[in-house]
């Protein structure tokens, strides 16, 4: 399997070359040349995650990781898990139904993917010796999971970028508690935009890239994206597929998520639509609507890992779009630095075939919390209501809708109480975080201060 750049300017490579590299040297993202189609998925029915898990991934794997290596990663990726069937479904109403992919170490969906890279990538390591500075931008969700996934681990720095005061109490301690050596929080002044800006900056820098084995975490990595993928197989299978088509819906910030969705109905999954659900932050469904794409100011949320103008992973939908058309791409992406870009009729077309769209404002999204509360019994992180408030807009008879819930209520506690008067509790195995010495340092909003930062607390 062969991957190639969205800007179609950077060389081709195999898996574990686009896993270790993130983002392309182009400026681009990676995607596989050609997806395959998944047969006999009805036989994916009743497995166990972890081989569910297994019969998605290794076809895109190709001869980068053996079958026992993967097995052995995909194992190890998921036995931390607090739940046995990893990403349980749960009806919220006839026709409607939650993917909790929340029961992971850090408590929301990014440990799906990261667990699985961080094993991955420690295979890889090992194998060729090679020093890697992982440095990550999150809003976050991302840092946390990334560290999570990578402290300790030989040969690894991991440096995260968040947002100073944009984030929640509980995302912040998971970032600056871990005592690790090679784990490094960096409180940057400004918005996830900034920092998403100023890893481009540092990946865009080849001499500091090679200099100090950069490597990209962050959703833009092809790994991660594939990793996300399983869950859409295993929830529709288990409400009926191939057999009938399911509808998705996908609280959305960067993408990721959701492009996840669309490579599994590429492989052949009956998926009616994939619903992008933004909070007020609605580039994404202004985009779907008007055909538009112009970043505006971030607003901040109640659901901060959706606060986001620019949506890094929407490049690869948009290259599928414009039929692989990857001079087309550069020119958007040009645009995009100037502001926005008009999608054109047949890409707008071709994205409508696959997405719908809807946004939730924050007193929907408060509203929504409660409901569910009040009619089911479950408690839902903001985003997840977010989720929950367009997907009800979008029910279809016949269909059942999966809504993707992203996080654990317990890391946004504040918007979960003020909806249901409830503080939901941390579960057990994060107990000590709020006891726990914090240690993060201030970096300005400045890729030359960011770049002498990573020498020198480089430990590797
Ligand atoms: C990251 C995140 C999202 C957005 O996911 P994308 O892949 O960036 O679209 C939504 N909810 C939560 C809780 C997250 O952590």
């Amino acid at each position: 399997m062969r991957y190639i750049s969205t800007r179609g300017q950077a060389p081709t490579l195999d898996f574990e070359q686009a896993m270790l590299t993130g983002l392309a040297r182009d400026g681009g993202l990676y995607l596989p040349e050609a997806i395959q189609q998944m047969d006999d998925i009805a036989s994916l029915e009743g497995l166990a995650y972890e081989e569910a898990a297994l019969r998605v991934i290794k076809p895109f794997l190709g001869e980068s990781f053996s079958d026992d290596e993967l097995t052995r990663a995909i194992d190890a990726a998921y036995a931390g898990f607090g739940h046995v069937a990893r990403a349980p479904l749960r009806q919220l109403a006839p026709g409607h139904h939650l993917l909790e992919l929340f029961h992971g170490p850090t408590l929301a969906f990014k440990d799906f993917a990261m667990q699985l890279i961080g094993q991955l990538f420690q295979i890889a390591l090992k194998r060729s010796g090679q020093r890697i500075t992982i440095v990550g931008a999150t809003s976050g969700d991302t840092g946390s999971a990334a560290i999570e996934a990578f402290r300790g681990l030989d040969n690894v720095d991991v440096f995260i970028l968040y947002p100073h005061g944009r984030v929640s109490e509980v995302q912040r301690r998971q970032m600056t508690t871990p005592e690790n050596e090679n784990v490094h929080a960096l409180a940057l002044d400004g918005h996830f935009d900034d920092c998403q800006a100023r890893l481009k900056d540092l990946f865009n820098d080849h001499a500091f890239r090679d200099e100090v084995g950069l490597a990209g975490v962050n959703s833009i990595n092809w790994a991660r994206v594939l990793a996300q993928v399983v869950y859409y197989f295993t929830a529709a299978v288990s409400l009926g597929a191939p057999h009938r088509a399911v509808d998705f819906t996908v609280p959305t910030g960067n993408f990721g998520d959701i492009l996840a969705g669309l490579v599994a109905k590429r492989m052949g999954l009956p998926i009616g639509r994939l619903v992008i659900a933004t909070n007020q932050n609605d580039i994404l469904h202004r985009a779907l609507t008007t055909g538009e794409y112009r970043t505006g100011k971030v607003a901040p949320s109640i659901s901060p890992s959706m606060d986001i103008q620019v949506s890094s992973n929407f490049e690869r939908a948009l290259f599928w779009a414009y039929d692989g058309d990857a001079a087309a791409v550069r020119q958007l992406m040009e645009e995009l630095r100037q502001g926005g870009f008009t999608i054109s009729q047949g890409a707008l077309q071709a994205l409508r075939e696959d997405f719908v769209s809807g946004r939730a404002s924050e007193a929907e999204t408060t509203a929504m919390i409660r409901t569910i509360r009040e009619e089911t019994g479950e408690i839902l992180c903001p985003h997840s209501a977010v989720g929950a408030k367009v997907a009800r807009d979008h029910l279809r008879e016949g269909v059942p809708m999966v809504t993707l819930a992203t996080a654990h209520p317990a890391k946004f506690p504040d918007a979960v109480e003020q909806a249901t008067g409830i503080r939901p509790d941390l579960p057990p195995h994060m107990a000590g975080l709020f006891d726990k010495p914090e240690r993060s340092s201030r970096v300005e909003n400045d890729a030359a201060a960011l770049k002498s930062l990573i020498r020198e607390r480089r430990t590797v």
